[in-house]
C-alpha cells in the first residue's frame, strides 16, 4: 500500500499517511481534507538542496508548484 507525503494548506503542515483507491487524507493536525500531495521525488530535492526541513522547503512557492503537477519549478 502506497505511503504519499501530503501538505496541508491549512496549518502549513507536512504529514505522510497510507492512503487507499485516492481517498483524500485528513490532516492530523487540523482535520483540514484541503492537502496537497507532495511528489516524493521533488521532496528530496527540497530537502537536499536546501537542508531544510520538509515541512518549511514545502512552505516555499516552489512546492506549490510541484504539488500542482510540475516539478520544473521545484529545483531551486
Ligand atoms: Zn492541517
Amino acid at each position: 500500500m502506497p505511503i504519499y507525503e501530503y501538505h496541508c494548506k491549512k496549518c502549513d503542515k507536512n504529514f505522510e499517511t497510507l492512503v487507499m483507491g485516492g481517498d483524500v487524507p485528513a490532516c492530523p493536525a487540523c482535520k483540514s481534507t484541503d492537502v496537497s500531495r507532495l511528489m516524493s521525488a521533488c521532496g528530496f530535492v527540497s530537502k537536499g538542496k536546501g537542508g531544510e526541513t520538509t515541512a518549511k522547503a514545502a512552505g516555499t512557492s516552489a512546492c506549490s508548484g510541484c504539488s500542482a503537477g510540475s516539478c520544473s519549478s521545484c529545483g531551486h
